[in-house]
This record gives C-alpha cells, sequence and structure tokens, in this order.
C-alpha cells in the first residue's frame, strides 16, 4: 500500500524512497526532527525525511536484541546467513541504476563514482559472504586431559554510524561484516546523505532477513548517533567520520567497555620521488586529490616533490588543474562535481581563505566557478595552494574539498619529517621507478595505506585503517567478521 508520503519524483526516472525509516522492522515516519537531503548541483531540497528520535532508537535497540538472539537468525549456520548476503548483493547490483541516480541526486558525485560506489557495495556483500562460508572454528584435539575449542559468537547489536562522502559503500561495509557475524545493526547514515541508506534498509528486507535485524535511522548525530553509541544494548560501535567526533564514541565506548572501530579523517602525503614517471604521477596526484572533489578520507591532500623538480612539475600540475571539467554529476564529461552541501563549500572556501591569511599562494582555482550552469549548487573550482610551511593549518587540518597544497623538499630525511609531520596517518601515495626507494618509504612513512604508483585502489581482502588520529581498528580483510563477534574458549575433560 503506498505511503501517503510517498516517494518524490526529484528527477526524471528517479523515484526517492518514500518518507519512512525502518525502525525495528517497520517502515514508518520517525519521531524527530526533519532531515531535508539536498541535490547540491542545484542546491534544490529532495524531500524531508522525518528522522529518528532517542525513543526510535531505543525501539529499533529492543527490536534488534530481540532478533539477534532469535534462533531464526541465531541458529542459522553460517552458510545458511551467507545465502542471505549473497541475496543483499545481487539486489544492490539490480537496482544499480537507481540508487546511482539516486546518489547523484544527494551527493553531487558523477553516475561514474557512484556506479563505482554501488558496485563497490554489492561487492562487500559477497567478499563478506564468502569468508563467511569459509571461516572455521580452532579446534586444539589433544592437550592431556582435555581437549580445548574456541569458538566465536555474536555481539547482540551493533551500532553503526556513516558520514556522508561516500554512501552505500560505507554503509556496506559495516552492514555486511556486522550481520555476517550474526548481529543485528543500527544504521544511521549521515544527516545530509539519508536516501541510499534507506534504500540499502528496503533491500535487505527484501532479501527476506528476519524483521528488525536492521534499523535505518537518520538523524543528527548528536541526538541520534549519541543515543545509539550509549544504548546499553549496543555492544559495539563502528563509526566512520571526523577524528573529533571519533574521539567523543570513543569516550563513551570507554565508559560502557565496548569495542569500538573508527575510521577518521586524514592528510594524506602523496610523494614524487626524482626517478618517478611524471605523466603517471601528474595524472595519479591529479585524481588523489580531485576525485570525489577531495571529500574523501584517503585524499591525497598534500603534495611532496623534490626541490630540484618543483616548478616544473607543480606548473604542469596547475596547467592540468585548470582544464578539469566542473560540473553536475549527472553530466558524462563531468570531471569535479560540487561538494555535497553548501554548507561544506563554504568551509571549503573558508580554509582557502584562510591559506590567503597564512601566506600562501593560490596557484589555480581558489574560487566558486563563474556562470549561470553553477547557480544554486555547491561548487568549488578545483584548488593548488603552494608558498607555505608544513606546520601551517592549511597544511595540517583536513579540509576534505578540491585543495591540494604543495611542499618541496631537499632529501629524503626532509621528506620524511614533513610527510610524518602530521597528527594524520591514514594513507599516502609515493611515485617512482626505484623499487628498493618506495620499498624502504613504505617502511618509514607512518600511514595505514601506502599506494606505490598508483592511488584509490581498494580490495575487500585488504585491511584497511589509520595510524595516529586516523583511526582505530581495521575493516575489510579475513578478520573483518571476526572484529563483530567475541570469542569463547571451551574446554572438554576426557
Ligand atoms: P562527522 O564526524 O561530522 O559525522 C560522521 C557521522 O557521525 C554522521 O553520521 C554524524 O551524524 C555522526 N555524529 C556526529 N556527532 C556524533 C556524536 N556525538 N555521536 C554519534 N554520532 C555522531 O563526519 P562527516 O563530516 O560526516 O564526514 C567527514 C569526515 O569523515 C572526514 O573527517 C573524513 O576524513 C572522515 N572519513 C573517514 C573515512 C575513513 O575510512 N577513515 C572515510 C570517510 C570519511
Amino acid at each position: 500500500e503506498p505511503s501517503p508520503h510517498s516517494s518524490t519524483q526529484a528527477a526524471p526516472g528517479l523515484a526517492l524512497p518514500a518518507d519512512e525509516i525502518l525502525v525495528g522492522g517497520r517502515w514508518r515516519r520517525g519521531r524527530g526532527l526533519p532531515v531535508r537531503p539536498l541535490d547540491p548541483a542545484t542546491g534544490r531540497e529532495l524531500t524531508v525525511i522525518q528522522a529518528a528520535s532517542v525513543e526510535d532508537v531505543e525501539e529499533a535497540a529492543r527490536a534488534g536484541a530481540r532478533a539477534a538472539a532469535d534462533p531464526a537468525w541465531r541458529g542459522l549456520l553460517p552458510h545458511e546467513r551467507a545465502r542471505y548476503l549473497y541475496r543483499i548483493a545481487e539486489l544492490i547490483e539490480r537496482d544499480t541504476d537507481e540508487l546511482s541516480a539516486l546518489q547523484t541526486a544527494n551527493t553531487g558525485k558523477t553516475r561514474a563514482e557512484t556506479t563505482a560506489l554501488v558496485r563497490s557495495a554489492a561487492g562487500t556483500f559477497r567478499y563478506v559472504a564468502a569468508t563467511l562460508e569459509t571461516a572455521e572454528d580452532a579446534l586444539t584435539p589433544s592437550r592431556g586431559a582435555y581437549v580445548t575449542m574456541s569458538v566465536h559468537e555474536p555481539l547482540g547489536v551493533v551500532g553503526a554510524i556513516t558520514p556522508w562522502n561516500s554512501p552505500i559503500a560505507s554503509e556496506a561495509q559495516k552492514v555486511a561484516p556486522a550481520l555476517a557475524a550474526g548481529n543485528a545493526v543500527l544504521l544511521k547514515p549521515a544527516e545530509w546523505t539519508p536516501l541510499v541508506a534507506l534504500a540499502l534498509g528496503r533491500i535487505v528486507e527484501e532479501a527476506g532477513l528476519p524483521a528488525g535485524l536492521l534499523s535505518v535511522l537518520p538523524g543528527k548525530g548528536s541526538i541520534v548517533g549519541d543515543a545509539i553509541v550509549r544504548h546499553p544494548l549496543v555492544s559495539k560501535v563502528t563509526f566512520t567520520g571526523g577524528t573529533t567526533t571519533g574521539r567523543t564514541i570513543a569516550h563513551h565506548a570507554a565508559d560502557k567497555l565496548i569495542p569500538v572501530s573508527l575510521e577518521l579523517g586524514g592528510k594524506s602525503p602523496t610523494v614524487v620521488l626524482p626517478d618517478a614517471d611524471v605523466e603517471q604521477a601528474l595524472a595519479g596526484v591529479l585524481f588523489g586529490i580531485f576525485s570525489s572533489s577531495g571529500q574523501a578520507c584517503i585524499a591525497g591532500s598534500r603534495l611532496f616533490v623534490p626541490e630540484s623538480l618543483y616548478d616544473e612539475f607543480v606548473g604542469e600540475l596547475v596547467r592540468r588543474t585548470e582544464q578539469l571539467r566542473v560540473g553536475p554529476g549527472t553530466d558524462p564529461r563531468t570531471q569535479v562535481g560540487p561538494l555535497a552541501h553548501p554548507r561544506h563549500r563554504d568551509a571549503v572556501a573558508a580554509y582557502v581563505e584562510l591559506a590567503r591569511k597564512e601566506g600562501g599562494r593560490i596557484r589555480c582555482g581558489g574560487a566558486a566557478p563563474e556562470g549561470e550552469q553553477y547557480a544554486g549548487g555547491a561548487y568549488y573550482l578545483p584548488t593548488v595552494i603552494d608558498g607555505l610551511p608544513n606546520d601551517a593549518r592549511t597544511c595540517q587540518e583536513e579540509i576534505f574539498g578540491p585543495v591540494l597544497v604543495c611542499l618541496p623538499y631537499k632529501d629524503e630525511e626532509d621528506l620524511l619529517a614533513q610527510a610524518n609531520g602530521s597528527v594524520y596517518g591514514l594513507a599516502c601515495g609515493i611515485w617512482t621507478r626505484d623499487a628498493r626507494a618506495a620499498w624502504r618509504l613504505a617502511g618509514l612513512l607512518e600511514a595505514g595505506t601506502v599506494w606505490i604508483n598508483t592511488y584509490k585502489q581498494f580490495s575487500s581482502s585488504t585491511p584497511f585503517g589509520g595510524f595516529k588520529e586516523s583511526g582505530l581498528g581495521r575493516e575489510k580483510g579475513r578478520d573483518w567478521i571476526r572484529s563483530y563477534q567475541r570469542q569463547k574458549s571451551l574446554y572438554w575433560g576426557t
């Protein structure tokens, strides 16, 4: 039966989900404050969603705990749970076009990128399902008078909190392993981008999972997110977002003594060595910072170039940056879309003002693009800045937009001091033909992920996470599901 608040026709062929959220197995209007997702290419409101309230979190947590304890879920064998996850992957793939269009409408990202994110979400469910089928508990047969065995149990209810920059992919990276591990999940998407998370809720329901296992609770972080983190039934929090928020969540997790996994901010260095393939490095540096309009935790936002190459390399980089095509994500020619929200565009613009005040040279960009086609949209030109020391705020703080700072270096020692001179340690890139130098630097750079002659590549089987203030814990890889379980050891006397 269609809901009275049913789908808004926001773009041709794009039906948005009705104004309902998923609370403990029921689709209904939330009892919280409204959230108003926008199309950042035009500034138009897409829909209004009555978000979750603290009472909705309470209802969802109780329903989740019941569903997780129900033999209909808890009693399933791993391959039986895996079947649901494969089904979710198939349904995501079936709806790729619709999900990609919805996400482009809500984030401004290009269709190529949102299609890749949707595929990545399907891949995550499939990888986790396959891992689940091959996971085994360990049995140590004979230790004298007993045999020992170690088994893994679900944690119960998991809280999953996600940011707005890679919707559906980041939600999948939490929901898939948490469900695979046998838990229920309370998912809170970012306030600006609740739509694909709600669409994922529909898909999980269609895949036939027991009601109440997944709740999708949009709303403000300080209300809904906070209520999830502090709820007594929530026994793990998995969070992706800013470092300040991550720290607050970690404090609450410490009070409850529950595990927390944190994927936080970054200011990742991308390093050109003297012998780099210049063409490859230029293309990689541009992609590393300007794809997703720089709204990526792993954005290569600090560029290090040897003094001897500096003027030539940065000059060419600036020329190419000026040629990037800025436009709406729906235009296939677009290389750099709008930022996710006008407020975020203003925050990025404020950082460029700060760079000016700090004495930086704005080599290109540094303003919103002019022209009628950009009116109302949250656009900002790809920007290259230099002339600042590594300890300037512009070089230290995460801008999370299309802003690259360039820094020259003298030698390897100077490079390492600068590149590692950051509170963050999420990722880095090295561009070189010298395998030994790459190996040596990869060992010395403080980052959870090192890309050599490539950037922003991901594989579900390769663990991902930050060093230093970029995070705690790892996602992906064979231990992914285990990180949502607790281990129990059994001893059998003979
Ligand atoms: P944010 O920290 O403001 O918000 C992230 C999520 O946390 C949102 O859903 C928000 O509503 C919620 N939240 C806010 N306050 C909360 C509270 N007190 N308690 C519980 N939940 C709360 O981050 P953002 O602006 O949405 O996202 C950008 C940030 O995310 C950047 O710093 C970026 O680097 C980081 N990020 C990290 C990764 C990674 O994998 N390391 C990936 C993507 C984004």
